[in-house]
């Protein structure tokens, strides 16, 4: 392609809209734009890195047996509404009506899809296993779409299903798609880490995601460098109970704390660390008040306070309810003398000593606390999310902490779906059970923000070979000097013949403009054909990622580039992890 004739329009400035490395570049590199809030056209360069990406993606679900279908975006509500879904997802799924006023929405995922197609068409045990994919624009009303393809509001999912006959069977289509991320994501040259994670709305049982690494990720996790165990925050099981020492602090007392209200305010007013103060949350679970202790640096994780008191749901408790059970405004909460008939502390609560609490009176506070002496024994469990130097549950390693991008996503269904469904197959007695399910995601727009938000420097993109839209640039420095265009014209069109990906920036342009947008589009190699090097019967070679050139023979110089972007793919050949 011709840098005279491509559609890329490149941009200086920084846009204003953009917050992450990736969303700027994406703009500036003309890889997209933006038509309304996370929703874009992918201009020529962002289009052929994606459809790189999909085909990294394709070639790992065919090679675990994947088989790729394409199914409408355009969604029959019935089948959500057998599986409830319809109403469960809320606001996040698009509806309207079409001309005859009958109901349809846009697909954010499509196992209802999926799963009717294979109910009407898979009888027998001897059809299963069946991996079935497709590459498709999903629709998302995002609360907060944001970081530009990051979360859209249409973007480009690759979604998995696996159908099988039992568990075991689920089992091994699981380890297969493992093995297709890991494949995938090393080619795409991610750093990423696999960490066990909370099951969300979709259910079942296991999931696992895949995190890019990197400073802007949306979800913490914690990971063991010693073992490889890694986890979201809220799914890290904390297996440490620390033990309490005897009281030796003062008789508790009270302090006025007129307006103080939060743990920062209360920490400013008595120089207490937020370590020793004693968090009460008041929650509704199903309904009944709750009241959950725990140490006032911590963030309480609702799913396990959910799993503590089995309750289907737990919400904060509205401003009546906790008047009723602490008998005093929010913010004044306290274990001593709660009227609540449910209390449950962290783990952590007994170690506190000398410990800061509300005193379940208006502007009123507690200090010089113990566990046991005046306040609980109360029910003691697991609540709070991990942090840093929490101990790896498989190894006792201390956690690091780290940020992540959510690349993929692989979930255990089991029968959530083919039961309300009908999937149904008949084993080899005849008898009917239903099919156990997988799904596997990976968002490919998200993939190519993330290789970017791993891949960049302050001048632009810097690709990985197996992404980059084009694999070489050829630089013409001057292009109304008939020697160096002739070079160039040459070069291109051996690169060409040797089946590299090949740019020519022929512009009449100053030589300033042509390298700033080599270096912002990233092109993983650039080749300078000026008057210096022609000199010497040479043209100048430099990768992207480093800082120096080098002079290479004319006549080499394909061949040579050649054997690069072979080296380079070679290097993001997977091995297992
Ligand atoms: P998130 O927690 O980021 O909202 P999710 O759990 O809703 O993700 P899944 O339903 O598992 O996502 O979708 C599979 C994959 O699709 C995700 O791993 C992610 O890579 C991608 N994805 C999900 N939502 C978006 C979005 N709004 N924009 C771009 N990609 C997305
Ligand atoms: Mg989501």
């Amino acid at each position: 392609m011709r840098m005279s004739e491509i559609f890329a329009p490149t941009l200086r400035e920084v846009p204003a809209e953009a917050e992450i490395a990736s969303h700027k570049l994406m703009l500036r590199a003309a890889l997209m734009r933006k038509t309304m809030a996370g929703v874009y056209t992918y201009l020529p360069l962002g289009w052929r890195s994606i459809r790189k990406v999909e085909q990294i993606v394709r070639e790992e679900m065919d090679r675990q047996g994947g088989q790729e279908l394409f199914m409408p975006a355009l969604q029959n509500p019935e089948p959500w509404q057998r599986t409830g879904r319809y109403d469960d997802y809320g606001s996040e799924m698009f509806k309207f009506k079409d001309r005859g006023g009958r109901e349809v929405c846009l697909g954010p995922t499509h196992e209802e899809n999926i799963t009717t197609h294979v109910a009407d068409e898979v009888r027998s045990y001897r059809q299963l296993p069946k991996l079935l994919y497709q590459i498709q624009t999903k629709f998302r009303d995002e609360i907060r779409p944001r970081y530009g393809v990051m979360r859209g509001r249409e973007f480009i999912m690759k979604d998995l299903y696996s159908f099988d006959a039992d568990q075991q069977g689920l089992d091994v289509s699981f380890e297969r798609m493992y093995e297709a991320y890991c494949r995938a994501f090393t080619r795409m040259g991610l750093d990423f880490l696999v960490v066990e994670a909370d099951s969300g709305a979709i259910g079942g049982k296991v999931s696992k995601e895949y995190m890019a690494i990197a400073g802007i990720g949306e979800a913490d996790i914690v990971v063991c460098e010693k073992c490889g165990y890694g986890a979201n925050v809220e799914r890290a099981e904390i297996t440490a109970r620390p033990e309490a020492s005897a009281c030796e602090c003062p008789p508790m007392s009270k302090v006025e704390t007129p307006d103080v209200r939060t743990i920062e305010q209360l920490e400013r007013f008595l120089s207490v660390p937020a370590g020793r103060m004693i968090k009460t949350l008041v929650y509704l679970a199903d309904g009944e008040p709750v009241v959950a202790l725990l140490r006032g640096d911590r963030e309480l994780n609702e799913l396990k306070l959910r799993n503590a008191v089995a309750a289907r749901e737990v919400s904060l408790a509205d401003e009546e309810t906790i008047l009723r059970v602490t008998g005093a405004p929010v913010g004044f909460a306290g274990p001593v003398g709660i009227k609540c008939p449910k209390v449950i502390a962290d783990f952590e609560i007994p170690a506190i000593m000398c410990g800061v609490s509300g005193a379940n009176e208006k502007d009123v506070h507690y200090k010089d606390l113990c566990y046991g002496r005046d306040f609980g024994p109360f029910e003691l469990a697991d609540l709070r999310n991990a942090v840093e130097g929490d101990l790896c549950p498989d190894c006792s390693n201390p956690l690091v902490a780290k940020k992540g991008i959510e690349v993929g996503h692989l979930f255990k269904l089991g029968a959530k779906y083919s039961v309300p469904l009908g999937c149904t197959y008949l084993d080899d007695k005849g008898e009917s059970h239903p099919m156990v399910m997988g799904c596997y995601g990976i968002g490919i727009t998200r993939c190519v923000a993330a290789v970017i938000e791993q891949h960049s420097d302050e001048k632009g993109i810097i690709w990985p070979m197996s992404v980059a839209p084009y694999q070489c640039t050829v630089v013409v420095v001057n292009t109304t000097d008939e020697r160096q265009l002739e070079a160039g014209e040459a070069l291109y069109a051996e690169l060409m013949a040797a089946g590299v990906e090949a740019l020519i920036d022929d512009r009449d342009e100053r030589p300033g403009v042509k390298f700033n947008d080599a270096d912002l589009i990233g092109i993983p190699i650039r080749v300078t054909v000026g008057p210096k090097g022609l000199d010497k019967g040479c043209v100048e070679l430099k990768m992207r990622r480093d800082a120096q050139a080098r002079l290479v023979p004319v006549e080499d110089a394909a061949e040579e580039i050649k054997a690069i972007v072979d080296a380079e793919m070679d290097r993001l050949e997977p091995c297992k992890r």
